[in-house]
């Protein structure tokens, strides 16, 4: 559009271009709509998925916060044993190490063999070391690969076997379950049992239930139950004994064997499950089990080791368990004699109560 072009067709040039430049802004008005309304339901969709995220995230973060206050009880409960056995919590957390405590009770994974019927009645011909030959002769152990850490006498004639785990005892059970010869049983393990005194001697019935209650590291709630409650004792307290499971007894060693009880706080023991005999003096029976009682015979004395009725006269103690097993080196040509001059009630120094001891423990779950 030059300056010379005639003014009478101006206003209508204006006019076109005015309504050509409408057009364009109000298709670029529309296309940019357009533009605009896609990209408002990209947004859209975005928002709804990072919605649906930021959702997932929160949940999340409210878990591991949870967590964390859960980590947070178990090391302030923990936090004793951890301290005394120099352990960090991660360790005990990941029960890669158990607490030192724990450890006086390792377990043990046994399979008892014993000779069947027929053998056993054959006495001159079986024995412990019978036993041991015909499992050697049944049983491919080699092949099993299975690993024996000992074998020891159990009862008269049969074998406890001792490996290294839980599957390598049913392997060996496994495979001696269509011998002749051997029959094979693994060993039923007791629950551990504490023993905890009572103020007075009314003992509420709900008392496990409290204990629980007052106690949350004992994350069993079934897993404890009074097996026994004394007489009154001469402080007017009551001796209660608990069986707890594993799981709960691992808590309350990690606790110092601490237990919340109403408003005191009590210390539980270990019972100790090895049984003495007072009739004979030996272990691993109680008096109503003893077979060496005799009609005609006095009670074994617990000082002197000699069969009397009435005090002892004896000046020295002496052990009636450890003189035994001292006769049976001798005879047996071992090299393992012990001392014998304590009382047979004498835990602290007697040699074959500690092994007694050892012996019985085996058959306690302590660990789960
Ligand atoms: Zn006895
Ligand atoms: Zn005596
Ligand atoms: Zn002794």
């Amino acid at each position: 559009m030059g300056s010379n072009e005639e003014p009478a067709n101006s206003s209508q040039l204006f006019n076109d271009h005015a309504n050509e430049l409408l057009k364009i802004i109000n298709g670029s008005a529309n296309a940019r709509n357009k533009k605009v309304e896609v990209m408002a339901e990209h947004v859209h969709e975005m928002q709804t998925i990072y919605a649906t995220r930021l959702d997932g995230l929160i949940a999340k973060l409210l878990q591991v916060e949870k967590e964390r206050d859960n980590l947070k009880n178990m090391a302030t409960q923990v936090q004793p044993s951890v301290i005394a056995d120099q352990l960090t919590f991660a360790q005990v957390a990941s029960g890669s190490v158990a607490p030192k405590q724990n450890s006086k009770h390792s377990q043990k994974h046994i399979l008892h063999i014993m000779p069947k019927e027929g053998d056993q009645n054959d006495s001159m011909s079986t024995s412990f070391n019978t036993t041991r030959q015909i499992l050697t002769n049944t049983v491919p152990i080699s092949q099993l690969g299975i690993g024996i850490q000992k074998i020891q006498q159990h009862k008269s004639t049969g074998l406890s076997v001792y490996c290294r785990n839980d599957q390598e005892v049913h392997k060996l059970k496994d495979a001696l379950q269509n011998s002749d010869k051997l029959t094979a049983e693994i060993p039923v393990k007791r629950n551990p049992v504490i023993t905890i005194l009572q103020k007075g001697t009314v003992i509420k019935p709900t008392l496990t239930d409290d204990i629980i209650q007052q106690n949350p590291q004992l994350t069993d709630k079934d897993g404890i139950k009074i097996v026994y409650k004394s007489k009154p004792t001469r402080q007017n307290n009551t001796i209660i004994k608990l069986e707890v499971s594993p799981l709960n007894y691992r808590a309350i060693v990690f606790n110092d064997y601490r237990l919340y009880i109403g408003d005191e706080c009590a210390r539980a023991r270990d019972e100790d499950p090895t049984l003495q005999c007072f009739e004979c003096g030996r272990f691993g029976h109680k008096a109503a089990n003893c077979r060496n009682k005799r009609a005609d015979q006095e009670r074994m004395c617990m000082n002197c080791g000699q069969r009397h009725n009435g005090a002892c006269q004896a000046s020295e103690p002496k052990c009636c368990n450890c003189s035994h097993h001292n006769e049976l080196v001798i005879s047996r040509k071992w090299n393992d004699k012990v001392d014998t001059k304590h009382s047979a009630l004498d835990r602290a120094n007697c040699t074959m109560y500690k092994r007694a001891k050892e012996f019985a423990s085996q058959y306690i779950n302590y660990e789960y």
